[in-house]
């Protein structure tokens, strides 16, 4: 069996590695057009200095070590009927193709945007060329509130004068209001300018951007970041002839796109959220894992299917940990959903512990009892643990009773008190 997967990314590696687990003996071709594979995850530690770029780019044995190959080189069309991809040099022939293309940054339509020094964050490349502009600059204009904007502009205020410019009248849209008011905060103490609720009208420069202008204010740049949110990137399966909806190539659950023998995994692949069904992008690693794992699988023989996006997501923000997995109160009431809101405030140690810090948490459950998301503040080591805790809870349909019943650790150092586990204090206090 002749597999060819287009892009190096997450998807692409890990559907690799799954089919040459389970069939050895298959011929897996994986096409990827960047230098290097490289851990975007990473990219605004190394703008910070605390991460270096050679240690966020992986060596070709990811792919080639389990046994596939890797070709540096560019896929420019893929022909369904002959079952070809040509790249710039060569023609693959596939028995099973699978887009693993990623996405790109999305660039808002407005002037100024082709200056010099405004960038996105990405690839290495664009890692390197950021990090080389802000040797010569004390001014960051990051566009976007989102979690890479925010997290980006947290990291950089350590070293350099940041402004953080948003659209919507709030920052961090996956979170309710009182998690993104304490963030908006805990950035302002730090100095971080932030602008809200006022789209970008334009960029100016000579050349070189000098100024972002929103909102009636032009604000001194001398390195924009736009983090305005991700475009799938689905034009090459679009001209194949594969179907494509507005979050990018659309697929079943097995991860089959409507051509046969054809699909689609990871930031280019438009998914569902399991709790509501409707459409939506990802734009996360976890879900890009779980899919390549689920198409594998599938290309192998192994019937599996994805059973929807919750988005698990975890940063760490002006020295807060944050997460939170399922649906917010505000997305709740988008829905229509019935629901009620459990809230649980704690120290993320004994309180008997040196350096006990507070920790909120609150937890979303629907109308019939099933917990449907949950938000968490606080302590670095404890928050990741909450929410992947709820992401389990949420998808195997668990309850305020199952919850209220969870059987639960506790140390002094590692843990709130014996009386105060955040998850179940929050079911206690269930409004
Ligand atoms: C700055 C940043 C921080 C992030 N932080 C987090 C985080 O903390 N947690 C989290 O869950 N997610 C995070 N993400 C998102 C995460 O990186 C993506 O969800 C993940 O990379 C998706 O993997 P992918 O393989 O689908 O796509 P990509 O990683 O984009 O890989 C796709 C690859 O395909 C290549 N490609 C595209 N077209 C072609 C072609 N025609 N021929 C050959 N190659 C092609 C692309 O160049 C790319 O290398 C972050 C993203 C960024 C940019």
């Amino acid at each position: 069996m002749k597999v060819v997967i287009i892009g190096a990314g997450a998807a692409g590696i890990v559907t690799s590695h799954v089919i040459k687990q389970l069939r050895p003996d298959a011929d897996v071709t994986v096409i990827g057009r960047e230098k290097s594979i490289f851990i975007r995850c990473s990219a605004p530690y190394v703008l910070a200095g605390i991460d270096s770029i050679g240690k966020c780019k992986k060596p070709d044995s990811m792919v080639t070590g389990a046994g596939a190959r890797l070709v540096q080189d560019e896929a420019v069309a893929v022909d369904v009927k002959k079952r070809t991809v040509r790249t710039k040099n060569k023609t693959f022939r596939y028995d099973r193709l699978v887009f693993a293309t990623g996405a790109s940054p999305f660039m808002p339509p407005v002037p100024g945007m082709d200056l010099k020094n405004v960038f996105t964050l990405r690839t290495a490349d664009d890692a390197r060329n950021v990090s080389a502009a802000l040797k010569a600059s004390r001014d960051v204009v990051v566009i976007g509130g989102g979690m890479i904007g925010v997290e980006t502009a947290s990291l950089l205020s350590d070293r350099f004068n940041v402004s953080l410019v948003e659209m919507l009248p709030y920052i961090l849209p996956g979170f309710d209001r009182e998690f993104s008011e304490r963030v908006r905060e805990a950035l302002a103490k730090k100095g971080v300018r932030i602008l809200l609720g006022k789209p970008v009208d334009k960029l100016t420069g000579d050349g070189k951007v000098r100024a972002v202008h929103a909102g009636g204010k032009a604000i001194k740049a001398g390195v924009v970041l736009v983090s305005a949110g991700i475009r799938a990137e689905h034009d090459l399966a679009g001209k194949s002839g594969i179907r494509t909806g507005k979050f990018g190539i659309g697929t079943d659950r097995m991860m089959r796109t409507n051509v046969k023998d054809v699909y689609a995994v990871g930031d280019c692949a438009e998914t569902f959220s399991m709790l509501t069904g409707k459409p939506m992008q990802s734009g996360l690693v976890n879900t890009a894992v779980i899919q390549a794992k689920v198409a594998g699988m599938n290309i192998c023989g192994i019937e599996a299917s994805f059973e929807g996006a919750l988005n698990p997501t975890v940063t760490e923000i002006a020295r807060h940990a944050l997460g939170c997995v399922g649906l917010t109160e505000d997305q709740a009431k988008a829905e229509k959903i019935k629901y009620m809101v459990g809230r649980s405030e704690t120290l993320d140690k004994y309180d008997t512990q040196p350096g006990a810090r507070p920790l909120t948490t609150k937890l979303l459950f629907d109308g019939d009892g099933r917990v449907v998301g949950a938000q968490a503040m606080g302590s670095g080591h404890i928050v990741p643990g909450i929410i992947n805790l709820i992401s389990l809870a949420i998808q195997q349909k668990s309850t305020l009773g199952d919850l209220l019943k969870l059987n639960y650790a506790a140390h002094p150092e590692l843990t709130p008190l014996p009386f105060a586990d955040p998850v179940v204090l929050a079911c206690e206090n269930v409004r």
